[in-house]
């Protein structure tokens, strides 16, 4: 009563032959090969549940019974031929699990049907296969006669004789209930000609399965796993049907469209009418997964083979050009990257092909949004992730200076820029909208400067070379994040911080006196180092000259006492473990030609020694030619020794004031007259007090 298995048979399928040379019934069969329990009956399956993995027992059971070899049997079992990732057992129905979803139904091709009647492949039960290659044929999803979709539930029932060769439908309404008398061999075989791309790309699928990992075309950048491959051809291939092109398929198939091809494929990818149902309509399946289980094998074929041909491309722009003959609809889609509870996401290389082929419908903002000038362009996350954007923690709100000089832009207020800076790097890959980042971020700066700034940005020569700093900042800090969490410094109280007294203590101990408007402007400073966020309030231009008064002041004691002051009130706020500022190394742009010089290329003694002539920061820059916030940055780092911030001379006295013994006036210039014309110069001087060391 032997049977051979024929090369690539389910299990089921032999078990089914075997009962039909022995004249067994289904259940009879099974309680002969399969261990039994104490009534001498096998227990009873539903669907394909043996074709889909055996138990250990299992196994042993039906190899003793048929002295079929165990390993050959495992390779007639889904698992045993695929197995994990691609297929998985499911626990609760013991049925196959793809990619694509639980397997419950199968396809079939008539031709082998008829040479081999009721030995049924086992890879007609992958749903992505849509082809018979020894046949060149479409498989056939359906029974020629009740047009019943073939599915696994019913393939055999115990009490019945396993008619292998026959629709599997049971028709219960009987009794006994009976299976549908279609022979599946009398369905119509959909031919291919011979090379047909449909046919190529089938067979490529199958290849490329098998291997470890896919580096092929456009995964060459970034190689996937066979699954993910899978999943990949299930949202390309569902975008390319969901509104199927045909002439524009068939070029992508490399085919001429023919009205002779056209009305072929027409035919082939218009819904099947279902008996019952009214009319022949076109609609379709309501479902958007088009290409998934529910769908006959020439969409699954038209899908995936027109998104393996763009997918095999060799390069990413061949890939992106081939989508959009595929689908010219391309550019009026929305992308976005989401998380699926199903885990069906698109692989890295897919959404970089899909983003590149919508770039020229993007403005600035969106492009660095999409990274489009990166070799692997990302979908930015939904609004609903945004929010949490490690970027966010990661990026303070003026932007680091050091790096600001490098990217060094004109025409810009620098703390602006700076927020400028910081707005363009959170923005990579992130889609919260601009008012709630500007809320977030504590920013000053509204969207239609960032847009204004991008787009001013893109004119300049070197604009890829600040986009690929700005990408190359976004990635260290991704991979390293700071020490200080920027976000929670944003949300800080800095209301106790560096009370007038405290300064004045602070600035006597080092033998000078300073005077109200310095202490507040000192305070500012601290609470803005602190909170790396711009502090508003009263006139910018007053608070830039006290500040510039605080800077001069500094002293390298003073500094580290400050330092102090701020490490006490983080702690006094709960944060320790911060540093008090940081800045990213600038390294990180090493090799990237950038238009500015960093500050730190300005010898600090030089803008130590024209301070001690009595130059203001304005003029002492003027007088080296840099820009006056590389002077301002230097010396908050290199503050000038106690005895050269004494030493330094008297200015001119406007106004009265009172001057007790030993005390030394000094008077600085606020800012050079010229940026702000408007300002009388009496308004220009204040006086600052100074004891004499
Ligand atoms: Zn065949
Ligand atoms: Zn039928």
């Amino acid at each position: 009563m032997w049977v051979e298995p024929i090369p690539g048979e389910a299990l089921e399928s032999w078990l089914a032959a075997m009962a039909t040379r022995m004249d067994a019934t289904w259940g009879e069969l099974l309680d002969a090969v399969l261990p039994t329990c104490v009534d001498g009956t096998a227990a009873s399956y539903r669907g394909a549940v043996l074709t889909t993995s055996l138990t250990a027992q299992e196994r042993q059971a039906i190899s003793a019974a048929t002295t079929l070899d165990e390993g050959q049997l495992d390779s007639m079992t889904l698992a045993g031929r695929y197995g994990a990732p691609l297929i998985t057992t499911d626990s609760r129905t013991g049925r196959a699990r793809t990619p694509w979803g639980l397997i419950y139904r199968q396809r079939y091709c008539p031709l082998c049907l008829k040479a081999r009647p009721g030995r049924r492949k086992l890879e007609w039960l992958l749903p992505w296969m849509f082809i018979c290659v020894e046949h060149r044929c479409f498989l056939v999803d359906a029974c020629p006669q009740c047009a019943q979709l073939q599915t696994v539930f019913d393939w055999f029932a115990r009490r019945l004789y396993p008619h292998p060769d026959r629709c599997d439908r049971l028709v219960r309404t009987s009794t006994p209930p009976h299976r549908c008398p279609a022979r599946l061999a009398r369905a119509r075989p959909d031919k291919l000609r011979e090379g047909h791309c449909v046919l190529s790309m089938q067979q490529r699928l199958t290849e490329l399965l098998a291997m470890p990992t896919v580096d092929e075309g456009v995964y060459h950048r970034a190689p996937v796993r066979p699954e993910q491959l899978l999943i990949d051809l299930h949202v390309l291939g569902n975008w390319i049907v969901k509104t199927p092109q045909v002439p524009e398929l068939i070029q992508v198939f490399g085919g001429r469209p023919t009205a002779h091809e056209v009305g072929k494929w027409v035919h082939r990818l218009s819904f099947p009418a279902l008996p019952g149902q009214p009319g022949s309509h076109q609609a379709g399946m309501p479902s958007t997964d088009r290409i998934a289980l529910k769908a006959p094998a020439a969409w699954v074929a038209a899908g995936v083979t027109a998104a393996l041909v763009v997918l095999m491309q060799p390069s990413l722009h061949e890939a992106e050009e081939a989508l959009r003959t595929a689908m010219p609809s391309i550019g009026t889609r929305e992308l976005r990257f989401r998380r699926r509870k199903s885990g069906i996401v698109s692989s890295p290389a897919v959404n970089a092909m899909m983003v590149k082929a919508k770039v020229a419908d993007l403005t600035v903002v969106q492009q660095l949004r999409y990274r489009t000038t990166t070799d692997l362009p990302q979908l930015p996350h939904t609004v609903r992730y945004a929010g949490m954007n490690p970027m966010f923690h990661a990026v303070p709100t003026l932007f680091w200076q050091e790096w600001a000089f490098c990217l060094d832009i004109e025409g810009w207020m620098w703390g602006v820029t700076r927020q400028l800076w910081s707005r363009l790097l959170v923005t990579i890959g992130c889609t919260m909208a601009e008012h709630r980042m500007k809320r977030l971020l504590r920013s000053t700066v509204g969207a239609q400067s960032v847009a204004q700034f991008a787009e001013g940005l893109r004119t300049l020569p070197y604009w890829d070379s600040i986009v690929a700093a700005l990408y190359r900042i976004h990635q260290h800090l991704q991979a390293n994040p700071p020490p200080i969490d920027y976000q929670r410094r944003r949300m800080l109280n800095y209301g106790g911080l560096l009370p007038e007294a405290q300064w004045n203590h602070l600035v006597a101990e080092e033998g000078f006196r300073s005077s109200p408007p310095t202490a507040e402007a000192a305070q500012l400073w601290l609470t803005e180092q602190l909170s790396g966020a711009p502090v508003a309030t009263g006139s910018l231009h007053d608070r830039i000259a006290s500040t510039d008064r605080v800077r001069g002041t500094l002293t390298p004691n003073l500094v580290k006492k400050l330092d102090a002051v701020a490490l006490e009130h983080l702690e006094s706020q709960g944060i320790s473990g911060e540093p008090t500022t940081w800045e990213p190394p600038l390294s990180v742009l090493d090799g990237v030609s950038l238009p500015g010089v960093p500050a730190k290329a300005i010898e600090p003694q030089k803008i130590h020694n024209l301070l001690a002539a009595g130059l203001t920061i304005p003029d002492a820059a003027r007088t080296l030619g840099v820009s006056k916030w590389k002077v301002r940055y230097q010396i908050e780092r290199h503050p000038m020794p106690a005895d050269l911030v004494a030493s330094r001379p008297p200015k001119r006295i406007k106004g009265r004031t009172a001057i007790r013994d030993g005390e030394r006036i000094q008077l600085e210039p606020l800012n050079d007259a010229r940026s702000h014309p408007s300002r009388g110069l009496g308004d220009a001087y204040r006086v600052d007090l100074r004891t004499a060391v």
